[in-house]
């Protein structure tokens, strides 16, 4: 059998860097389609760095 991806990369956090796959908890901004991990989101409380509206958990 080929190899089967166990786990789907979503994308990266903005801020870090880290790579964010489906079933963790990350933040996302619907406006910048922008993802921010659980992380990097005790510093941004919640709020896209970008346009400072509010990130939606995921
Ligand atoms: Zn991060
Ligand atoms: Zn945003």
């Amino acid at each position: 059998m080929a190899y089967v991806a166990k786990t789907l990369m979503i994308g990266r956090c903005r801020r870090c860097g880290k790579k964010v796959y489906k079933g963790d908890d990350y933040l996302f901004c619907e406006n910048c389609k922008l993802i921010l991990c659980i992380e990097c989101n005790k510093e941004a409380r919640g709020v896209c760095p970008a346009c400072q509206s509010a990130l939606k958990l995921m």
